[in-house]
C-alpha cells in the first residue's frame, strides 16, 4: 500500500492507475540505446505490447520488441520451449549483435530460469556472433527507474566479465550513465563533455535511435547507439559519473564498476536548476584536473541572469510535479531554488531516498510541502483538487487530471504519449534549466494575463455589493 495514502477508500492494498511504468519498460528503453541491440520480454504478450505502445507514441519512432507470447501452456508447463522459439526467430529475422531477454511478473511468478534456458538455446543453434544477455526485470518488484538501471548494470556486468583486453585510450575514458534524458538532453550532454575536453562513454545512447532523422527506408535496427565494444572498455575508465543518484546500490552500474574494478564513482542528481548543474560541473572540472571553459562559465552567467529576469514573476507558482523520481527531485530543486512553491512532490517508485532527500532539500528553503513515494494518480488527484495549486508538472498520465480540474499542465518525463516533442525537450545543464525555467514563467505568466480582467471585475463588483 502506498505510504501516501491518507484517504478513505472501499478496497485495500491497491493502487488505481500507478504513478510509474514497471521495470521492463524502463528495460527495453536502456536497451534501445545500444548500437544493434533487440529486446525480447519473456511473459505474455500484452507486456511486449503495452511498452512499445507507450515508446512509439512518445518518440514517435517505430519501436520493434519481441515477445516469448506465454500461453495458459506455457504458464503451467514453463515457458523455455515458447522463450527458445522466440530467440531464434528473433535472431534470424533482426541479425542483432545484442539480445537483452527481460523477465516479467508472469516469468518471475512461474520460476522460470532464464540463464538456463539462454544456455540451452545455444546448443540448438549457431548464435556465436550474438550477445545474449539475460535481465531480470520482474514488473512487479519496481519501477522503470529500477528497470532502467538495473538493465545498463546487467549489460555492463556481462561485458565486464568477458575480461576483453584494455584499449589505447580506454583509462582516459569517462562513463556516463544518465537516466530520464531526453534525446536532447543527450546531445546537450555530448556537446558539454566536447567544450570540457572530456571524453565521454554515454551509456546508453538513445539520441540519434528514438529521435532519428527522416530516412525513406525504414531499418530493422539503428546503426545508432552505444556500441557493446564500449561496454567491453568501461571496466577500465577513469570514472563513471551517474546521473540520477536515487535508486538503490545495488541497481547502480557507477557502484558495480567502483566496487569490482575500482573505476571511482560519482552518483548526482539529474543537473536540472543551478545547484545541481553546479555539482556536475564541479565533477567534470575534478575530472578533467582544469577549471571550467568560459563557455560554461557564460552558460551558467546567462542561466542567473535569466532567473532575475524571472524572479518577479516565479513567485506565482504553486505547483504539484510528479513522475520518475529522479525527474521530480531534478524539476523541484529548479522549481525551489526560483521562489516557485511547491504543494506536491510525487513519484510511484519505492525508494525512501527521494522523500529524505527532497524533504531535506525543502528544509534548506524552508518550505512544506506534500511529498508521495509509491503513489498513485488517485491520490495525487484527491491532493490537487481543491487546492492552490495552479500547475503542474509531470507525464501524460495526469492528463484527466488537467482534464477534471482546469489546471495548466507542463508535459515532461515518460510517457508523453498526447502532445508531439517530448524527446526533444532540453531541460538538462545550464541552458536547458534556463529553457525549462522560461517555459514554466510563461505559463504562469499567461495565467496572470488570461485571468486579470476577471480579478478585476470580481473585484470591482464585490467592493460595489460590500459599499452598497
Ligand atoms: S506490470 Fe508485469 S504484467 Fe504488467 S506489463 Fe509490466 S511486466 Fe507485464
Amino acid at each position: 500500500m502506498s505510504d501516501s495514502s491518507t484517504r478513505e477508500r472501499n478496497y485495500v492494498n491497491m493502487q488505481v492507475n500507478p504513478c510509474k511504468m514497471c521495470m521492463p519498460m524502463g528495460g527495453s528503453l536502456a536497451l534501445k540505446g545500444i548500437r544493434g541491440a533487440m529486446t525480447i520480454i519473456h511473459g505474455s504478450q500484452g507486456c511486449s505490447t503495452y511498452i512499445r505502445r507507450h515508446m512509439a507514441a512518445h518518440f514517435n519512432e517505430p519501436v520493434d520488441i519481441a515477445s516469448s507470447s506465454l500461453s495458459e501452456e506455457g504458464t503451467v508447463y514453463g515457458g523455455a520451449k515458447n522463450l527458445k522459439i522466440g530467440i531464434a526467430n528473433l535472431v534470424e529475422m533482426y541479425k542483432p549483435e545484442v539480445v537483452g531477454v527481460l523477465t516479467t511478473c508472469l516469468a518471475e511468478t512461474i520460476g522460470d530460469d532464464i540463464e538456463r534456458i539462454i544456455r540451452e538455446v545455444r546448443k540448438i543453434g549457431d548464435f556465436s556472433d550474438v550477445d545474449l544477455i539475460p535481465i531480470a526485470t520482474p514488473g512487479y518488484a519496481g519501477s522503470q527507474a529500477e528497470g532502467y538501471f538495473s538493465t545498463i548494470r546487467a549489460i555492463t556486468k556481462y561485458y565486464s566479465e568477458k575480461n576483453m583486453p584494455r584499449k589505447e585510450g580506454s583509462h582516459q575514458k569517462v562513463n556516463v550513465i544518465v537516466s530520464n534524458a531526453t534525446c536532447e538532453d543527450i546531445r546537450e550532454l555530448k556537446r558539454i563533455f566536447n567544450v570540457m575536453d572530456i571524453d565521454a562513454t554515454i551509456v546508453p545512447d538513445i539520441s540519434d535511435v528514438l529521435d532519428a532523422p527522416y530516412m525513406e527506408e525504414y531499418q530493422k535496427l539503428s546503426s545508432e547507439g552505444t556500441p557493446k565494444e564500449a561496454f567491453e572498455q568501461m571496466r577500465y575508465a577513469k570514472a563513471t559519473v551517474e546521473l540520477g543518484d536515487l535508486v538503490d546500490h545495488r541497481y547502480s552500474t557507477a557502484a558495480y564498476l567502483e566496487d569490482n574494478y575500482g573505476v571511482k564513482s560519482y552518483r548526482l542528481p539529474l543537473p536540472i536548476g543551478i545547484n545541481n548543474t553546479d555539482k556536475m560541473m564541479r565533477v567534470l572540472a575534478e575530472i578533467r584536473q582544469k577549471e571550467l571553459p568560459e563557455a560554461i562559465n557564460k552558460e551558467r552567467g546567462r542561466l542567473i541572469d535569466g532567473m532575475i529576469d524571472a524572479h518577479k514573476h516565479s513567485a506565482l507558482g504553486v505547483i504539484a510535479v510528479f513522475g520518475d523520481m529522479d525527474l521530480v527531485y531534478g524539476i523541484s530543486a529548479l522549481l525551489l531554488e526560483n521562489g516557485m512553491k511547491i504543494h506536491l512532490a510525487a513519484t510511484g517508485t519505492a525508494q525512501k531516498k527521494f522523500k529524505e532527500q527532497l524533504q531535506s532539500l525543502a528544509d534548506c528553503y524552508d518550505q512544506s510541502l506534500t511529498i508521495f513515494q509509491d503513489t498513485d494518480f488517485e491520490t495525487i488527484h484527491e491532493a490537487i483538487h481543491d487546492s492552490e495549486v495552479n500547475l503542474m508538472i509531470g507525464h501524460s498520465d495526469g492528463k484527466f487530471i488537467w482534464e477534471k480540474e482546469g489546471i495548466d499542465f507542463i508535459r515532461v518525463g515518460f510517457p508523453v504519449h498526447d502532445h508531439v516533442g517530448a524527446q526533444r525537450k532540453l531541460m538538462m545543464g545550464y541552458r536547458g534549466s534556463l529553457f525549462f525555467l522560461d517555459e514554466i514563467v510563461n505559463h504562469l505568466l499567461d495565467q496572470k494575463h488570461i485571468n486579470y480582467r476577471k480579478r478585476m471585475y470580481d473585484a470591482y463588483y464585490l467592493q460595489k455589493e460590500v459599499a452598497e
